[in-house]
């Protein structure tokens, strides 16, 4: 891996980030707080939330068993990614690689930011080779994007390519586990040690049922997240969202229960669909989705939509032709979509 030094835009490396008043005095217990311009009333709601999210993270911190210094926090995943972005790659001269088809937020990141976008194709069983991410890379990529399991192909990506991916590139491996709860492999995370250039993405959005709150995770070096830290918004994770994520720490027994649930739903559906004769194909998942090729995606798209069920049309996607993306739900749910399927001609 290339420095951090020279990983970084230089005007983040050096950058002096914002200094909020409730920076400046740190560990005395006090009581009477008139250094940030607050109302008095309205408690709790009149005071600016803690930045960093010490009491989240430290929760988080046991069930990931991961230190808190690794922990960065922001509005969603998508904030990390854009601020990945920002942080790592000088507009119109840096890089990015991904794979392709993958989720659109990196490409959109890219786009905002002025930063070149190369895709690199999977193969047939939506796998990537890791030698072919390298080779499409230069001396200006300073990301490369991984999502495992992938959306929305659904499926987990080669650990063999991954570590080779980590120990080969010398930039930066973003590897997007929003989808990892689903999944029968374990997380990245208990491997970054090994790995100075990993950053995982993990979301409170799917598994956790929390996408209204807006809380994502990147898990990295202490020395990463500082930097993403020095550019975020100071108050980027509001108090309300901190408290329901603490909240869903506290009953994390649900969320694996849902999973257990979630997970059966899926291999349900998917065995019925394959006997849909709309249906040519389903792929394999390891996620709370799946992607099925059908006869006609956009006909049978419509068809559900007037129907009132709405599942996701990617047939415009490369790799993707004539497939629909399809997300596990209620059984009442995934029920009406079956029905109204067996009624498709
Ligand atoms: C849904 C999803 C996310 C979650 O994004 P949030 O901003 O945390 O809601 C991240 N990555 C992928 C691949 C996703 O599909």
């Amino acid at each position: 891996m290339k420095s951090l030094k020279e990983l970084t835009r230089p005007n983040i490396w050096n950058l002096k980030p914002y200094s909020s008043a409730r920076d400046e005095y740190k560990g005395i217990t006090a009581s009477v707080f008139l250094d940030a311009n607050e109302n008095p009333y309205n408690s709790p709601h009149n005071r600016y939330p803690d930045p960093l999210q010490t009491e989240l993270k430290e929760e988080l911190s046991k069930l990931k068993n991961i230190a808190p210094e690794k922990i960065f926090l922001g509005n969603g995943s998508d904030e990390a990614i854009d601020l990945l972005f920002r942080a790592f790659c000088e507009p119109a001269i840096d890089n990015a690689v991904a794979i392709e088809p993958t989720y659109g937020m990196y490409k959109v990141c890219a786009d905002i930011n002025d930063v070149e976008y190369r895709r690199v194709l999977l193969d047939e069983s939506f796998q990537f080779s890791a030698d072919k991410l390298i080779r499409s890379a230069d001396e200006h990529t300073k990301l490369i994007f991984l999502c495992s399991p992938n959306n929305p192909t659904g499926n987990d990506l080669s650990r063999n390519e991954i570590e080779k991916l980590l120990t080969c590139f010398e930039g930066l491996v973003i590897l997007d586990e929003a989808y990892n709860d689903f999944s029968n492999v374990s997380s990245f995370i208990n491997r970054l040690y090994e790995f100075p250039n990993l950053v995982i993405l993990q979301t409170f959005s799917k598994a956790w049922g929390s996408a209204a709150i807006r809380l994502g995770m990147a898990f990295a070096s202490k020395e990463i997240v500082h930097i993403l830290n020095k550019i975020k918004y100071p108050y980027n994770v509001n108090l309300l969202t901190q408290q329901r994520g603490i909240e869903a720490l506290k009953h994390y027994e649900q969320i694996e229960n849902w999973i257990k649930i979630i997970k059966a739903e899926r291999d349900v559906i998917m065995d019925e669909f394959k006997t849909l004769s709309c249906v040519q194909q389903v792929f394999p998942s390891d996620a709370n989705f799946f992607l099925a090729r059908v006869t006609d995606a956009t006909a049978i798209y419509n068809y559900l939509v007037h129907q009132g069920i709405i599942v996701r049309n990617r047939s415009k996607i490369t790799l993707c032709g004539n497939c629909l993306r399809v997300t596990v739900g209620y059984p009442e749910e995934n029920k009406k979509l079956m029905d109204a399927l067996k009624q498709y001609k």
